[in-house]
This record gives structure tokens, sequence and C-alpha cells, in this order.
């Protein structure tokens, strides 16, 4: 038999690695956007795969919606990668961000158990949970202290899960991930905001890149990796919750000259420090530990940061150039 998956959030960049790895794996995949007439789902268009997916309407905050998509479709597997995803934008909506998060996770996992079957759960959790851990690599045994709204909605959705799982023998698991990038990564992100301008640049465009501060550390990994991870959690004997990362933390800097470098330029000729780009509270550094994952899940992250830049600025260096 066919195994179904359901993906609520397919239209973002992991959704939509995601629902590329699990057509190879030979499911049928569901995917979900809030509004699926008006999405125009152009990750899945990129990827070549928007014929293959069905697509619903599902709003997550609203308990019916969630049900509704549930019994028609009787997934397998549910991945809930839905959610206001964005930290910087979470300081500006954060009643949004925290019922995007939580309780769109919380009506997930109760749907689940309102139909009493065997369904699979993977939550999208977040490495922002952590907060700031100084020079220490963050494990699973790690505390949370949030340090953003879209942390606090995150932490509440990670002892969410944990909760279902202990209180009511669900198989649901968190993935705790670091930041993870790709040329599907929306424009709001630094990372994509950089190899945007860093090719305009090139391109002979005058602009200059103004970034907040970027002295702050991050574990950086390559999306279409940390999707695979997501699938390995939810073929595991036992439910459980694991760190995904790569164990290399950079500096934004390092990200920056890494990227000018990529087209051979001078990033202190364009960059300009904008303290209005400044969060109001912010993590240091971020690094993650993986060796769980490595051990139980056999995932082990292959791209590192340079990698990472390098294959995105190619990316765009591609779309402005094509042959
Ligand atoms: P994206 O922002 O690319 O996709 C998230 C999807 O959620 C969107 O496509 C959108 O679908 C839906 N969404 C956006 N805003 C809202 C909202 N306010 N309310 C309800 N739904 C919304 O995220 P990613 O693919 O990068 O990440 C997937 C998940 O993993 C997210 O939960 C994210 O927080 C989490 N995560 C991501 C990390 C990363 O580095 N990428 C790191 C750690 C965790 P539509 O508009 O079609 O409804």
């Amino acid at each position: 038999m066919m195994k179904k998956a359901l993906i609520c959030g397919v239209s973002g960049q992991d959704g939509a690695y995601l629902a590329k790895l699990l057509l190879n794996e030979g499911y049928s995949v569901c995917g979900t956007s809030r509004d699926a007439q008006m999405s125009s789902f152009k990750n899945l268009v990129r990827l070549g795969i928007r014929d293959q997916v069905k697509l619903e309407s599902a709003a997550l905050t609203d308990f019916r919606s969630v049900l509704q998509v549930l019994m028609k479709n009787k997934p397998d597997e549910v991945y809930n990668l839905a959610g206001q995803s964005s930290v910087g934008l979470s300081f500006e909506q954060p009643v949004e961000t925290l019922e995007s998060i939580s309780i769109g996770s919380l009506n997930l996992l109760e749907a689940i158990r309102f139909t009493g079957e065997p369904i699979k759960f993977y939550n999208a959790g977040s490495s922002e949970c952590f907060g700031d851990i100084g020079t220490e690599a963050a494990d699973e045994t790690t505390p949370f202290r949030p340090r953003s709204p879209y942390a606090v909605a995150k932490s509440a959705a990670f002892w969410q899960v944990a909760n279902y799982r202990e209180a009511y023998g669900l198989f649901a698991c968190s993935g705790i991930l670091f930041n993870h990038e790709s040329p599907l990564r929306p424009q709001r992100f630094v990372t994509q905001k950089i190899v945007s301008a860093v090719s305009r640049i090139a391109q002979g465009s005058q602009e200059k890149l103004y970034l907040g501060n970027v002295d702050i550390k991050r574990d950086w990994g390559w999306a279409p990796e940390y999707v695979e991870a997501m699938y390995k959690i939810l073929q595991q004997e036992e439910p459980d919750d694991y760190v995904i990362a790569t164990g290399e933390s950079y500096t934004l800097a390092e990200f920056v000259v890494a990227a000018f470098d990529c087209v051979g330029l001078n990033w202190q000729d364009y960059v300009i420090t904008d303290r209005s780009l400044f969060r109001p509270t912010d993590l240091a550094v971020s690094r993650g530990n993986p060796a769980k994952a490595r051990e139980k899940l056999g995932w082990q992250a292959q791209y590192k940061m340079p990698d990472i830049v390098r294959m995105m600025v190619e990316d765009r260096q591609e779309k402005s150039n094509p042959v």
C-alpha cells in the first residue's frame, strides 16, 4: 500500500523539499496552504512537482479545518511545517506568531488524538528555543531560554508535542532544527537578502547592502539535507526529539565575506551597518550538537556554511544568466 503524507505548510522552503523527498520515496503527498486557491506554490513549481502534490486549504488555528483535512486525506504521517517562521517578524506580530505556531500544533495533536488513528506526527521545532547558549553546543538536554516571541511559541509547541507523546501515547516528535538555507529561502531572511544583493551588485547594481548585527554566530545547514532528517525521525521505532545541526557555527560577517568572495568583490565596499535592523533581543551564538541524530538516525550534514553560500550564489547567477 502506498503511504500517505500530509505536509502542512507545503508552499514554504522545507515543505517543497520534503514533498519532493516523499514523492521519491513513493508516498502519495497532500500539502496544505492557508489558501490553496490563492497560493502560486512557486517552490513546488520550481522543483517540478506542482502537479504531483494534492493541494488543500487548511487554517491550523481552526480546529474544524484541521480535523476536516485529516479525515478527508487519512494520512499515515503528518509533517507540521506551517506557521509564522520569521524571528524578526515575530517581534512585530507576536500574537499571530504564537497562534499560528502553538495553537496550530495543538490543533493538529488534538485532531490526531480525536481520530484515534496511528498517525505519526512531526513538528518543526527550532534552535531559537535554546536562546543564548554561550560556547557550548546545544543538544536535546539543553534547557530552553527563548528570547523572541517566535522562540516562545516554538517552545510551547515543543512541550505540547512531548506531552501528547507521554500522556496519550501519540507517535509525536519534534525536530529541533538549526538554521537551514537554500535558493528557496524567502527574501525576508538575511541569508537570501545577502545572496540576492551580492548577485545584483556583481551584475553592476550600484546599491549598498544594509545589515544589522553581523557579529551573531549561527549554525547554517542545507535545507534539502534537513528534510531528510525529518523523514528519518518518523521512520524510527520509537517517537523522540532530535537536534538537527551541522555542529559548526560562523558569524554573519563570515557569511557576508564568503558571498562577496564568490563573485570576486570586497565586502567592505558595499556593506553598511544599520542599527535599526538590530533586534530587541538576539542570540549572540547558536550552535547545535547533532550527535544523537548521527547515532540514532544515521543522519549527518554534508554541507557547511561555505558550501551553502556558494550553492546559493551559483543558483542566483544561473538565474540571472540563463543558458
Ligand atoms: P517558510 O516560511 O518558508 O514556510 C512556512 C509556511 O507556513 C509558509 O509557506 C506559509 O504557507 C505558512 N505560514 C506562513 N506564515 C503563516 C502564518 N502567519 N500563519 C499560518 N501559516 C503561515 O518556512 P520554512 O519552510 O523555512 O520552515 C518550515 C518550518 O520549520 C517553520 O515552522 C519554521 O518556523 C521551522 N524552522 C525553520 C528553520 C529554517 O532555518 N528554515 C529553522 C528551524 C525551524 P501558506 O502561506 O501557503 O499558508
